[in-house]
């Protein structure tokens, strides 16, 4: 087959086909698992910048995504929704830059937050990942493109040029890489008690908390142990979340536990997309996003494309 091969149907891949296939181009996935069984499946997700190094190209990928997700809320089939939060901040040095690809954001007022707390309140894309996914890859194969599942061993020949969107598995596709590794994140989701505002306390000193609500669940998190590839579920680990999400979020107290998760973040030092040198055809990477690959998804597909080139 000739055309592009992207290589991974996680939000990534989802996402660089897409603009790939708009730009004109005969694009082919190969994916060993589709997105809901892949890392992207577990995220909870809202747009921010977690777990990922905020230079100028990320937070211009950042702003990119939020616009497109801002467009896609407009419609509810594809389970965007724009939802207002609150990110804590328990140091004076907290790193803000990532507002710049905010459009309305502002000072929360310390009376609601815990002792000693500052924050930022704004308005965010929450993605219902479950419905998300499923339109994309549905938006996906209406654009023509054909999904298929394989277990990709080394980099297809049948092609005119291969995109690397294999998150953290990207870096043994490519052989040329040692700066990627996984971020390990338990979650456990609980009934909504009502709830549609969420809120990320990154720097609790008990560990990392985050509650965002969704249609149907609440999902609790979590963890961000470097280096770690152990996807089974700590009971432990889950009672320390269920400890500071209740903590920040009293009504949470004593909700159904309706389903757990635990999804590798695929890191890096930094965000890779660039061109490939050393292959017999075109190659390119798309991957290293860490705790951030929905909220760089947009932005960074669009890189790809332009890299590409039209087809
Ligand atoms: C607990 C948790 C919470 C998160 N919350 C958020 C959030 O709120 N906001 C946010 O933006 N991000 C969040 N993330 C991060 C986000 O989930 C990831 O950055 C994103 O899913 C990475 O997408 P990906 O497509 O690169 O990788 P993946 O979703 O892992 O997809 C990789 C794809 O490549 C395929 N693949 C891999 N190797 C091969 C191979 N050899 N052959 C064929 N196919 C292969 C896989 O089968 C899969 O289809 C969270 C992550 C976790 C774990």
């Amino acid at each position: 087959m000739a055309g592009v091969t992207v290589v991974g149907a996680g939000v990534i891949g989802l996402s660089v086909a897409h603009e790939l296939a708009g730009a004109g181009h005969r694009v082919r996935i190969l994916a060993a698992q589709d997105a809901a069984a892949s890392t992207s499946g577990v995220a909870a997700a809202i747009w921010f910048p977690h777990d990922v190094q905020r230079s100028g190209s990320v937070l211009d990928s950042a702003a990119v995504t939020y616009k497109r997700f801002e467009e896609l809320a407009g419609d509810p089939r594809t389970g965007v929704a724009m939802r207002a939060g609150t990110v804590l901040s328990r140091r004076t040095d907290a790193d803000h830059s990532w507002t710049r690809a905010v459009p309305h954001h502002e000072p929360a007022d310390p009376a609601g937050l815990p002792g000693g707390a500052g924050g930022v309140r704004c308005t965010v894309p929450l993605i219902q990942t479950d419905v998300y996914l499923a339109w994309l890859r549905a938006e996906v194969e209406a654009r023509g493109v054909e999904i298929r599942t394989a277990e990709v061993r080394s980099l297809p020949e049948d092609c005119d040029a291969v995109v690397v969107a294999a998150g953290l598995r990207s870096a043994e596709l490519l052989g040329d890489d040692d700066q990627a590794y996984p971020i390990r994140g338990q979650v456990v989701r609980l009934a909504n008690p009502g709830l549609t505002e969420w809120i990320t306390d990154e720097d609790n000193p008990e560990g990392l908390a985050y509650v965002v609500p969704r249609r149907h669940d609440v999902v609790c998190g979590g963890t961000g142990e470097a280096g770690s590839w152990d996807r089974t579920v700590d009971p432990e680990v889950e009672a320390g979340i269920l400890r500071r999400v209740t903590a920040l979020v009293p009504e949470l107290a004593g909700q159904p536990i309706l389903s757990r998760g635990v999804g590798l973040r695929p890191a890096r030092s930094t965000v890779r997309v660039e061109a490939v040198p050393g292959h017999s055809r075109p190659v390119f990477a798309c991957y290293g996003h860490g705790g951030a690959g929905f909220t760089l998804s947009w932005g960074d597909a669009a890189r790809v494309a332009a890299l590409i080139g039209a087809g």
